[in-house]
């Protein structure tokens, strides 16, 4: 490593030390622990997305090519929603929740009393690179915590406007954006935080989780894996299509983390769906999705050459059955379906992570349940079926982060819902109370009266006998 950048990292290092000395003194005077504060903040936060549609859509096409209306319905909204509910439950959230106290620990009353964890990091991946960032932010503020935020590098001007924005809203002295790299990140990772919320791949995820336990920090880690889909011949096949291709495609061109990653369908259908899912393929995007302004490109190069490569493999080149145009300047892949590759290729073996739809005949749910359980639990799980038992076998005999019947990606938006995943998609949950759970420790306080015992409650215990359970 170069002398000069070897210091640079020194002086980061350092800075980043007295960053969560800071944060760490804030906490203590109590000021972040305040309703009032919370509230300030959050109202804060809401104010900086409504004011700042513009530049922040700009700089999300700027770094994705996403088009507005996306960036609107998956992030500004998202965002606005999540703070508009925090600000009006907050009250109920922070209220301590009184629980039965036994005769033996009479008279006296106990509590559950929720506490802030005190100060966080937030490390966020470039899919949704606001609201992926900026959502566990208002779990932390709702539960009075101080956070760094780290958005990611791979969206630089994304990453920009937030270090620009934050500072311009929130308080300083609890709220801060640190940008940059793994060199950066791996510095603050260094750090004794009081939680650390991470999203992202798995691979990073077993970095950071190794980095907390060093602290024994406790940790949401917020992953991805192969969200399957299992499609029956209950279903009208028009109305299933559409919602697959726009949970696959619309959002992020499939680079989103609950996006279908394959599709698992009874052999009797297969044909039919397979015809159904390139009309509306075309209906959605046109002849030449290339064309299309409703289609992101794939994020970067090294992204577009991985995926590529999953198509290229000759066990799956065989296999397209649509699509498979690609275009390396623009880094557009068309999006495209192949079908009955063998479970062993790579498109099945890792998440896919891009416009790329697998999809497997099979005979029916054993076959289907099966197939799910061979892989890693994924983070969403989809079954369209009108059949209320096979619904039922799917929800008790597969583990998921999330189950959506009939449905995909939208069970997102439903903020009572725990948004996190299972096993190797992830650990922890966040959205709505969940957020604001993420970032307490829920904490018991007991209170005894100062009157007399009971008899029998100190010793000599003379009458423990009487006391056996029968
Ligand atoms: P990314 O490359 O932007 O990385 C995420 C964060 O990790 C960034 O801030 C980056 O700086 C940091 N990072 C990268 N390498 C690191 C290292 N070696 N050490 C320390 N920090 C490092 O994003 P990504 O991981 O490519 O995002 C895509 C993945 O995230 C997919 O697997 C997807 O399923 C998952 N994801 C999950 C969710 C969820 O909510 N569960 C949401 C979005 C994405």
């Amino acid at each position: 490593m170069a002398i000069i950048e070897e210091e640079n990292l020194v002086a980061a290092a350092a800075g980043v030390e007295q960053l969560v000395r800071d944060l760490q003194r804030t906490v203590r005077s109590g000021i972040t622990k305040t309703e009032k504060w919370r509230i300030q903040q959050l109202k804060a936060l809401l104010k900086l997305i409504v004011e700042n549609q513009d530049s922040l859509l700009q700089a999300v096409f700027t770094d994705l090519g996403k088009p507005a209306h996306q960036v609107v319905f998956t992030e500004l909204l998202t965002l606005a929603t999540s703070c508009k509910l925090a600000i009006k439950e907050l009250k109920q959230w922070m209220a301590p929740k009184e629980v039965p106290v036994p005769p033996l620990a009479l008279p006296g009353t106990a509590f559950v009393v929720p506490e802030p964890l005190g100060v966080a990091l937030v490390i966020a991946p470039w899919n949704f690179p606001i609201s992926l960032g900026v959502d566990p932010l208002i779990g932390a503020i709702s539960a009075g915590c101080a956070a760094v935020l780290k958005p990611s590098e791979i969206t630089p001007t994304v990453s920009s406007i937030l270090a620009d924005l934050l500072p311009k809203y929130l308080d300083t002295d609890a709220i801060r954006v640190v940008e940059g790299g793994i060199p950066i990140t791996t510095a603050l990772l260094a750090q004794k935080w009081d939680k650390i919320f991470y999203t992202g791949n798995y691979t990073v995820g077993r970095i950071v989780m190794a980095a907390a336990a060093k602290h024994l920090t406790p940790v949401t880690l917020e992953l991805g894996g192969k969200s399957p889909v299992y499609i029956d011949d209950s279903v009208d096949l028009k109305v299933s299509a559409r919602r697959i291709c726009q949970g696959k495609w619309s959002f992020s061109d499939g680079q989103a983390c609950v996006a279908p990653d394959y599709l698992l369908v009874q052999e009797s259908i297969a044909p039919k769906l397979v015809e159904t899912l390139k009309e509306t393929i075309v209906e959605f995007f046109g002849e030449d999705p290339s064309t299309c302004a409703e289609l992101g490109r794939i994020v970067n190069a090294n992204h577009f050459r991985r995926l590529t490569r999953l198509l290229d493999d000759p066990r799956t080149a065989e296999k397209i059955v649509h699509g498979g145009e690609r275009n390396e300047q623009s880094l557009f892949i068309a999006p495209t379906i192949v079908l009955d590759v063998p479970l062993d290729v790579p498109v099945m073996l890792d998440e896919i992570f891009g416009p790329i739809l697998p999809i497997i005949t099979v005979k029916g749910v054993d076959e289907a349940i099966n197939i799910i359980l061979d892989l890693p639990k994924p983070l969403a799980l989809y079954v369209f079926s009108t059949n209320k038992a096979v619904q039922e076998r799917f929800v008790t005999e597969t583990s998921a982060g999330t189950v959506g019947i009939n449905e995909t990606v939208l069970h997102v938006a439903v903020l009572g819902l725990p948004f996190g995943g299972v096993g190797e998609s992830g650990m922890g949950a966040y959205h709505g109370k969940h957020s604001f759970d993420a970032f307490s420790h829920y904490k018991g306080v007991y209170h005894k009266r100062m009157e007399a015992d009971a008899d029998g409650t100190f010793p000599p215990y003379t009458s423990a006998r009487n006391n056996l359970i029968r």
